[in-house]
């Protein structure tokens, strides 16, 4: 069997956006002078590869990471290095991508493309052998998959305390608010941030996880002081207090809290998590497959992270991420993002893609009889994109 084409498509949203009270903290909010320092961060645009074998197999592969450079590499970097070569090679694959882009990728982008080719590559596998992703990397650790809601994006109290006791209803038994204070705004918002998570407690009591989202905002001396503030409300978790690459002071807070550190959304490869791992930074990995290196590398991650006693709870509940959470004991949940209005950019995949899983009573399902990722791609209801090829 042989690749035949490589093709991308750019879904550019340009429909109605949401607008609401969506604050929160980023790495560009530490910077004085920012008008809108979370405009980096929205991303209304998704990147799909289509992957043909000359025996008539398709695999779908996405990245949600700065899309239209993904686009890019793939076509006029990648592409020619898988033309002709047989799909169910994803080792070799992988590396040869790696390793003959290493001089200029490594993270981000060139690694966004290499996830979504070889995702695309393990759904053709899964196509070919008629079995889903998960059960060619290990199989069902368990029955169904819990996920915890995230969401809570609102900084008004009040919509934060009904949100919060909604998700709960539906059976959620964790969720994720973010901090709507930044950096520039002080101990006077660093006090807010904190009502923020007293009230979502308050609120869903003592059985349900708050997992707390700082999206890479903060400094050393003030997430050392925003975990000391939160220590009363037991937090599942507080995630991406600092920037991805300052690994030494991670293992610093790391030190001096209780409250279990996670990140890794913004790392790379198992060399990336290998040198979190050495040096002790982290209790959680949130790596994407879309963006790590896709099944080849998320699947060696998970066995160095278990050795270390670290969870995996991957970024994004897109299916991808699903086949991961099935197939690994190290990984208990997954991130569960629900189809709304558009309105920060996680929630976009919904409208380009048939077949995510929906979340019932808090836990995920998939199918032990769909081959693949699982995934097809809308024909309808397409309206409110452009789409590059
Ligand atoms: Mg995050």
């Amino acid at each position: 069997m042989k690749i035949q084409s490589v093709t991308t498509k750019l879904y550019q949203w340009k429909g109605p956006v949401k607008t609401t009270d969506t604050i929160f903290a980023t790495p560009l909010s530490a910077l004085p002078f920012q008008d809108d320092s979370q405009a980096p961060f929205r991303f209304f645009s998704w990147l799909v590869v289509e992957i043909k074998t000359d025996e008539g197999h398709t695999g779908i592969g996405n990245a949600g990471l700065c899309p239209d450079v993904t686009k890019l590499i793939i076509d006029s970097k990648l592409k020619g290095l898988l033309l002709g070569e047989n799909p169910l090679n994803t080792e070799y694959l992988y590396e040869k991508m790696y390793r003959s882009s290493v001089a200029y990728g490594r993270k981000g982008a060139v690694l966004a493309a290499i996830s979504a080719v070889d995702i695309a590559l393990w759904d053709i596998k899964g196509h070919v052998l008629q079995q889903p992703v998960f059960m060619l990397m290990g199989g069902r650790t368990k029955p169904s998959i819990p996920t915890y809601y995230s969401r809570l994006y609102t900084r008004n109290l009040d919509s934060l305390q009904a949100e919060a006791a909604h998700y709960k209803s539906e059976g959620f038994t964790g969720m994720k608010l973010r901090c709507g204070y930044p950096l520039t705004e002080g101990t006077a918002g660093m006090k807010k941030n904190v009502e923020m998570v007293k009230v979502v407690r308050e609120t869903v009591g003592d059985d349900v996880d708050i997992m707390l989202e700082a999206y890479m905002g903060f400094n050393f001396a003030y997430a050392k002081e925003l975990l000391r503030a939160l220590e009363p409300y037991h937090l599942r978790w507080a995630e991406e207090l600092l920037l991805p690459d300052e690994i030494h002071l991670f293992a610093k807070l790391k030190e001096y809290t209780d409250i279990p550190l996670s990140g890794g959304e913004h790392e790379y490869t198992r060399y990336g998590f290998h040198d979190l791992l050495q040096a002790d930074a982290l209790d959680i990995f949130q790596f994407d497959t879309n963006r790590v290196g896709g099944f080849t590398e998320a699947l060696k991650i998970c066995t160095l992270a278990q050795m270390h006693g670290v969870e995996v709870i991957p970024h994004g509940g897109q299916m991808h991420n699903l086949h991961v959470v099935m197939s690994q004991f190290a990984s208990p949940m997954a991130e569960y993002f629900p189809q709304t209005e558009i309105e920060v950019g996680n929630e976009m995949f919904w409208y380009i893609f048939d077949g995510e899983a929906i979340a019932e009573g808090g836990r995920l399902q998939l199918d032990d009889h769909k081959p693949g990722v699982g995934l097809t791609l809308k024909t309808q209801g397409l309206e409110n994109f452009n789409i590059i090829e």
